[in-house]
C-alpha cells in the first residue's frame, strides 16, 4: 500500500463554555463537539523522505505552516520507521471558519501515515502525538459526538447524534481563534450553556431541547465584533431552523433542522446573499471512516 485517500469531516460545537485561564495562557473549556459530513479529501502518498503538500485552496500554506505538514513531521519524529509523504488536500471546509478544517486534515494525515507505515501507534498513541498540533486534533481523531474538557483534548464520548440536518453559512471574512481567546473576558461571557442538560438531551435524542439550549460563550467576542452574525442566526431561525449558533470561534454560523425540505429552502435563500452555504448532516463515530 503506497497511497491512502480519506474524507476528513468538519465539526460544529453544540455548546462552548470557557471555565478558566491557565498560567500558560491556555483556556480551560467545556464543549460538546459534533462531526458533520462536510469533508475535505486528504490523499497521503508514501515517499522515501521529505514532506510536500499540494492544496486546492489558494490561501492555505503548502509548507511547514500547514498543520497537515506539522502532523506528518510529528508522526515521523515519534515513529520507529522514518520516511516521507506527499499530501494532497482537496478543501471543501471553509478556512479559518470555526469548523476545525485544518485540525481534521491533521488527524487524517496521522491516521493515513499510521496505516501506510505498519500501524506503529494505537489511537491513544496518535492522540499523544496530536497534542503537539492543537487541541481540536484529538477530537478529529475520534469524531462523532464528544464532550471536550481541559484545554479541549480531554474527551468523553457521548451517544451518537446522527442524522440531524445542519445548514452552515460562512460569511466572507476569516476569524482568528487566538484573537478571539485573547479578547475574551471571563467575567463577561454572556449566557453560559447548560452542558449537563444538553448531554441528557443527547442521551434521550431530544433534538428540540438541544437546539434551543445551544450556547457559545465565544460569541461574546466574535459577534460583538461582527454584529451581522446575530442577524444571520436570526435569518436561519426565520427559515425554519430549530436552533442557531456560531461554531467554534466563528465566523461560521449554523442552524439545526429536523426537516430536510426546510433545510434545503434555507440553503437556497441564503445562497442569494452568501457564497459559502452548506447543507450537511451530523454523523456518528462509526461514520468517521479511515
Ligand atoms: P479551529 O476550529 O480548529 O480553530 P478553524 O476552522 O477556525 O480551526 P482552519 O481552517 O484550521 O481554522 O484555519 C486556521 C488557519 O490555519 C488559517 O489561517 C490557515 O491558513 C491555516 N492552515 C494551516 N493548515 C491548514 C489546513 N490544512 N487547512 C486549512 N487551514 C490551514
Amino acid at each position: 500500500m503506497n497511497e491512502i485517500t480519506l474524507m476528513t469531516p468538519a465539526k460544529i460545537n453544540l455548546s462552548i463554555d470557557v471555565t478558566g485561564r491557565l498560567e500558560n495562557g491556555y483556556h480551560t473549556v467545556e464543549m460538546i463537539m459534533q462531526s458533520i459530513d462536510l469533508c475535505d479529501t486528504v490523499i497521503v502518498e508514501k515517499r522515501q523522505r521529505g514532506i510536500s503538500i499540494s492544496c486546492s485552496e489558494r490561501y492555505v500554506p503548502r509548507d511547514q505552516r500547514n498543520i497537515a505538514w506539522q502532523a506528518a513531521e510529528a508522526f515521523f519524529s515519534m515513529s520507529p520507521e522514518k520516511g516521507g509523504a506527499h499530501i494532497t488536500l482537496q478543501k471543501r471546509i471553509p478556512v479559518a471558519a470555526g469548523l476545525a478544517g485544518g485540525s481534521t486534515n491533521a488527524a487524517g494525515v496521522l491516521k493515513a501515515l499510521n496505516m501506510l507505515y505498519g500501524k506503529p501507534f494505537n489511537i491513544a498513541g496518535l492522540i499523544q502525538i496530536s497534542r503537539k498540533l492543537g487541541a481540536d486534533v484529538a477530537f478529529c481523531l475520534r469524531g462523532g459526538t464528544q464532550l471536550a474538557r481541559g484545554i479541549g483534548d480531554d474527551l468523553t464520548p457521548l451517544p451518537d447524534l446522527k442524522g440531524v440536518y445542519v445548514v452552515l453559512v460562512k460569511p466572507p471574512f476569516p476569524v482568528s481563534t487566538p484573537w478571539v481567546y485573547k479578547n475574551l473576558k471571563l467575567d463577561d461571557l454572556g449566557e453560559r450553556p447548560d452542558t449537563e442538560g444538553i448531554m441528557s438531551a443527547i442521551e434521550a435524542r431530544n433534538i428540540g431541547f438541544i437546539a434551543s439550549h445551544m450556547r457559545n460563550v465565544l460569541e461574546s467576542v466574535t459577534v460583538k465584533a461582527h454584529p451581522e452574525l446575530s442577524d444571520l442566526m436570526n435569518k436561519l431561525l426565520e427559515y425554519g431552523a430549530i436552533g442557531s449558533r456560531m461554531s467554534g470561534s466563528g465566523p461560521t454560523v449554523f442552524g439545526l433542522f429536523d426537516d430536510l425540505e426546510r433545510a434545503s429552502f434555507a440553503k437556497k435563500e441564503l445562497l442569494k446573499d452568501y457564497q459559502q452555504v452548506f447543507l450537511s448532516e451530523t454523523i456518528g463515530r462509526g461514520d468517521v471512516v479511515w
